[in-house]
């Protein structure tokens, strides 16, 4: 008890992590310098404020964990001003929330013995040592105080308090809110309640799946020797096709992006009050770069507003009045702006100006897509790559669909999908194993959906999530808030979509879960769908995204009415799903030890937050594919804190390395199931 209290204590006062805000090039930011966003963890005082967060369109990531109190940690890419509009909803952050109370409510006192059921107590053993996993439930529901006794190996012993569960009013159970350390393997638990319930239980091994195939002598691992972009993923899978042209096929998805490309900008005038926002009619790439704009006292008294255009240079011509002052409006400019025919841009007044403040002369500003690419990466409309792999690549066979990067910034993603590429080929000759896998089915492998997005992940702003495409209408599309544009792909399927009514997807465009202005508006989410209506062989699949260590499936959404789920898989399909999973997560035990923890191995609702229109939903609600989530990059356990933190989204290459090769051989364990699935 007292160790998982202090853990929990420590995990407060934790030093909030701050990866991914852009380098700041000057101390003071200019109207088109974007608030920097940070990677923290918030804390918020229960699931239903967790909720709150989901339902108001925050950024969070994959990373919740419950605390010993009855918090919630999340972590989550927010700016200040995002910071600030999170609070009134419960969430502060995790460094600044208070200490835990330093005792609990004894029981409700003075009723009748409780009813305790253990409902699962699991070890399992990581490269860190053993570690001890217990839900339980009472009949006195949340009031009810849990602890957990549990007696290992070698007279080991140890104790823990469990944290109650209570979703929109309804009591879920207890767990311990993390699996907590062990000295041995633990054998059994007792159970004990304050009001004197009291269960036993033998504590059962985890994940105890069927362990992977023996490999042949000479099995070839470890291809990834970098994070890769669109292009170097692009080039590595068309690599693979000319080298394997008997055991693969490239397709060329039938959407392209809309490509890493914006429009080019400038705020002329002094924000937040008289300014104007001028937009390139012509991509930045494609001449809007080129362009500049300024604004001119006349020097004659009652001078006329004049538009007008010289080569590449916008010139406005304010209007005096009989005194020679200059008197336009920065709504007055920017409808005259865009009255004036044949000009290269569009103008809108700044967001935080009425429209009413007086426009100064400005001298001759060049307008910029504030993109920071090379000129080597590509401006133009992205195709979207599959590699197919398999002997019979003739609609016979059990297909696999894998996916990733729908979210830009996880940069491990698109390597696990390579490396497993890369081990199902440069094996097929040696490894009777993977000689099976390839003969049985056949894979269809997508390292990156959202290349635009991951460009800008690269070059310009690492916590992107969404897509490039900005939906905004003019008074949210100055260039200042351009990191939060695009649609947010996981978001814009179409079961248990927000515009259904589900939860977890916003329909405000700068949120990090917009999704989109209609279903499947975005090319992106049309190509992963033209897949599974073109190849209907393939019956499972797998979306592969960072960070937090989960294994999930359906359902993924409920609705913000009753929380009603979308229907749950039969108690067979259930079955099928859990023990898949449990054989998959033992192909990444063997890695490295590295193991999915039971209370992260499930159906999405119960294990993390709705996530409306998603697209493991869309695959297995309306293609009867077994949609599966990855999410890889485990927490790891810090022996010396004895607390377990979590990996981020670019973790340093070596870490993120590790986890390309752990979640590979899950992936290629999903391949053997699917090769040893017979319709059922
Ligand atoms: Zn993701």
């Amino acid at each position: 008890m007292r160790g998982l209290r202090a853990s929990a204590v420590a995990l407060m006062l934790l030093v909030t992590t701050f990866v991914g805000a852009q380098p700041s090039t000057s101390a003071v930011a200019g109207p088109t310098d974007p608030e920097p966003a940070s990677l923290v963890t918030l804390s918020v005082p229960d699931i239903a404020a967790m909720d709150r967060l989901v339902a108001a369109g925050a950024d969070l990531t994959e990373r919740v964990r419950p605390q010993a109190d009855g918090s919630i940690q999340v972590d989550a890419v927010v700016t200040p001003s995002q910071l600030e509009a999170l609070r009134p909803l419960g969430a502060t952050l995790a460094s600044d929330a208070p200490a835990p109370a330093a005792t609990r409510a004894k029981g409700k006192g003075g009723g009748a013995e409780d009813q305790v059921v253990i409902e699962r107590a699991v070890w399992f053993k990581s490269r860190d040592g053993y570690f001890l996993s217990v839900e339980a439930s009472s009949s006195a529901a949340q009031a009810a105080t849990l602890t957990v006794t549990w007696r290992g190996k070698k007279h080991s012993t140890g104790q823990a308090e469990m944290v109650a569960y209570v979703d929109a009013g309804a009591y879920l159970g207890h767990q311990l809110s993390t699996p907590v350390p062990a000295d041995q393997q633990p054998q059994s638990v007792t159970v004990t309640s304050a009001d004197g319930g009291k269960a036993d239980a033998k504590v059962k091994p985890w994940p105890d799946g069927d362990r992977p195939d023996k490999r042949d002598r000479g099995y070839q691992t470890d291809f990834i020797t970098q994070y890769m972009t669109p292009a170097q993923l692009n080039e590595r899978i068309r690599a693979l096709h000319r080298q394997f042209p008997k055991l693969t096929d490239l397709i060329t998805l039938p959407y392209k992006t809309n490509g890493y490309r914006r429009h080019a900008q400038a705020v002329v005038g002094a924000p937040p009050a008289a300014a104007v926002v001028v937009t390139s009619n012509a991509y930045g790439s494609e001449g809007g770069n080129d362009l500049s704009v300024e604004l001119v006292d006349p020097g004659t008294a009652a001078g006329p507003l004049r538009v007008s255009l010289d080569g590449k240079l916008i010139t406005v011509s304010l209007a005096t009045d009989d005194s020679g002052a200059v008197v336009s409006t920065a709504a007055q400019v920017a409808a005259a702006v865009n009255a004036t025919p044949g000009l290269p841009v569009k103008a809108s007044v700044y967001r935080t100006d009425p429209g009413a403040g007086v426009m100064a002369p400005v001298p001759a500003t060049q307008l910029d897509d504030f993109l920071s690419a090379p000129a080597d990466v590509s401006r133009e409309p992205a195709e979207v790559l599959a590699l197919r792999v398999g002997v019979h690549r003739d609609g016979s066979r059990t297909g696999v669909l894998a996916y990733a990067q729908e979210h830009a910034r996880e940069w491990v993603t698109p390597l696990v999908s390579i490396e497993a590429a890369e081990r199902l080929l440069r094996n097929y000759d040696t490894d009777k194993a993977t000689r099976r896998l390839l003969e049985r089915s056949d894979v269809f492998i997508v390292p990156v959906v959202n290349p635009d997005g991951a460009n800008y992940s690269f070059y310009d702003y690492n916590s992107q999530r969404k897509n490039m495409t900005n939906h905004c209408p003019p008074a949210q599309s100055d260039p200042a808030l351009r990191n939060q544009w695009g649609v947010d792909v996981n978001r814009n399927y179409a079961a248990g979509s927000v515009h259904d009514g589900y939860v977890g997807g916003s329909t405000n465009c700068q949120s990090g879960t917009y999704g989109g202005p209609a279903e499947h508006s975005e090319p992106e989410s049309r190509n992963v769908m033209w897949l599974a209506e073109r190849y209907s062989n393939i019956k499972f699949a797998m979306n592969i995204h960072s960070y937090g260590g989960y294994f999930m499936w359906p359902p993924g959404a409920y609705q913000a009415d009753g929380r009603v789920s979308l229907p749950r898989p039969t108690a067979k399909e259930e079955k099928f799903f859990l023990d898949s999973a449990r054989t998959i997560e033992e192909a990444i035990v063997a890695e490295r030890g590295t193991v999915i923890w039971p209370q992260q191995t499930g159906p999405v609702t119960d294990v993390l937050y709705s996530a409306a229109g998603n697209s493991a939903d869309e695959l297995w609600y309306d293609h009867g594919i077994y949609g599966w989530d990855f999410e890889v990059g485990a927490d790891l356990w810090n022996p010396e804190t004895r607390r377990w933190e979590g990996v981020g989204f670019q973790p340093p290459f070596e870490e993120g390395h590790q986890e390309a090769m752990e979640f590979a051989a899950g992936l290629i364990s999903l391949i053997g199931i699917a090769a040893d699935h017979r319709d059922r």
